[in-house]
């Protein structure tokens, strides 16, 4: 029998993550096992992301490293997922014959099968660009990299084409899952540790829409029937979108103290000009009261947001309204970026482009806000107690664990390993503009 080692690197969101953590699971059930590193493994497989540009060129130069190896031992074979792998995966397979299997993530499901035959024969596996004829893998994310925590998709793909964004293109078109696979799902995930699971999607909110073109109240009611599973502790979700967050999601996240009162609300533009042409299908105003809405139902809530400096077009002036609304609106956080053009995106042909010199002004003036917000509001605390869920050590100092406040800040502490997975009360001792250090009480 042919010995079958596998190691994954994920780059990107959560839902690789995700897709990961299933991909775990099939193949361990298949009497595969996972290597330590990439030196042990048969197969490398690199779940990519194409948001950006940057994070692209880094995964195909990294994919690149792996030619002289395989020159030398035809060892190890790559498997190029993610959504790169929808955009370029046939074009990367033939520049590196390494790539053995590549397949977006519409096709996951077929890849366990084709990394085995590409090991028992040597076939090459290419999955189409057609995201329609979705296979996804059906089995739950039981081997996780995280045991205490678990990822559950509701929805694949996003219907709204911002003009900047090349996710409806790799993931395709917006396609809930049936609410009985998810609560399936969610119910064997707690069964076998998990005691947080965050729902994910492109846009949660518009859970359930394309079942019949409506989907009110349907991610509300969701949400309520996920948080009511026996032993489930946190329910977080991800993303959120402006134009379909609705008010009955703020009644059961108030109904339901499970549910972790933290939202990230990507706002993009605080100019009203720049989000029309962005295809957001929302106003600044409409995003401000949103805010407002969710304080005053949440008044405990963080809420993050992300934003784009520099998309074409945007004048100084039209930046300063982010600036200004960033001040206004005092987020716990922000993901901030510098415009990325993405081929075949509408953004992407337009000749009025910012010069990325003045992208990256942006983004470090931007930033520079931000991090004052947050330190402040980090600051204020420092004296008071939270709960935290203890996760993993931390990436940096000996004998501390990392661990999250229901509103989804970092704490460190001083405690074994063995605490991760218990929830304890922590006193916040000292705060920067993205962590909190703390001690058990
Ligand atoms: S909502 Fe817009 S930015 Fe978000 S995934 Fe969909 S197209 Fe992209």
């Amino acid at each position: 029998m042919i010995e079958k080692n596998f190691f994954i690197r994920v780059i990107g969101c959560q839902m690789n993550v995700y897709d990961g953590d299933k991909l775990r699971g099939e193949l361990l059930s298949r009497g595969w096992r996972e290597a330590h590193g990439e030196d042990g493994a048969d197969f490398v497989v690199f779940l990519t992301c194409s948001v950006r540009e940057r994070a692209e060129q880094k995964a195909v130069s990294e994919m690149g490293k792996f030619g002289k190896k395989w020159k030398k031992s035809r060892r190890p074979r790559l498997a190029l997922l993610g959504c790169m792998a929808a955009r370029l995966g046939g074009e990367l397979a033939r520049k590196f014959p390494w790539i053995a299997v590549t397949a977006g993530p519409a096709h996951m499901g077929l890849v366990p099968d084709a990394m085995d035959r590409a090991l028992e024969t040597g076939e090459t596996f290419i999955a189409g660009s057609e995201t329609r004829a979705a296979a996804p893998i059906s089995c739950a994310p039981m081997r996780r990299g995280n045991p205490h925590k678990a990822y559950v998709t509701v929805a694949n793909g996003c219907d709204q084409f911002c003009a900047y964004c090349i996710v409806p293109y790799v993931r395709g078109r917006f396609a809930s899952r049936a609410s009985e696979d998810v609560l399936g799902e969610a119910r064997a995930l707690v069964r076998n540790g998990a005691v947080e699971i965050t729902l994910l999607g492109q846009n949660v909110d518009a859970y359930g829409r394309d079942f019949d073109g409506n989907g009110r109240g349907r991610f509300a009611s969701l949400l309520d029937d996920v948080s009511a599973i026996d032993g489930l502790r946190r329910v977080r979700f991800a993303t959120s979108h402006p134009s379909d967050f609705t008010d009955d999601i703020l009644d059961v996240m108030r109904d339901r103290p499970n549910i972790c009162p933290s939202i990230n609300l990507p706002v993009q533009a605080g100019s009203d000009r720049v989000l029309r042409e962005m295809n957001r299908g929302y106003t600044k105003g409409e995003y401000v009261s949103l805010v407002r809405r969710i304080r005053a139902a949440l008044p405990d809530s963080a809420i993050t947001t992300d934003l784009i400096v520099g998309f074409p077009g945007e004048t100084d002036e039209e930046f300063e309204e982010s600036v200004t609304m960033f001040e206004e609106l005092r987020f716990d956080l922000a993901h901030t970026a510098a415009y990325s053009p993405r081929d075949g995106t509408p953004a992407a042909s337009r000749t009025d482009q910012v010069p990325p010199a003045e992208r990256a002004r942006r983004l470090v003036r931007l930033n520079g806000v931000q991090a004052e917000i947050s330190r402040k509001i980090n600051a204020s605390m420092v004296g008071h107690i939270y709960e935290v869920l203890l996760d993993e050590p931390a990436p940096k100092g000996e004998g501390l664990l990392q661990g999250r406040t229901a509103t989804d800040k970092v704490v460190l502490v001083r405690a074994p390993l063995e605490m991760a997975g218990a929830f304890r009360a922590a006193r916040v001792t000292c705060s920067s503009p993205w962590c909190l250090e703390g001690e058990l009480v």
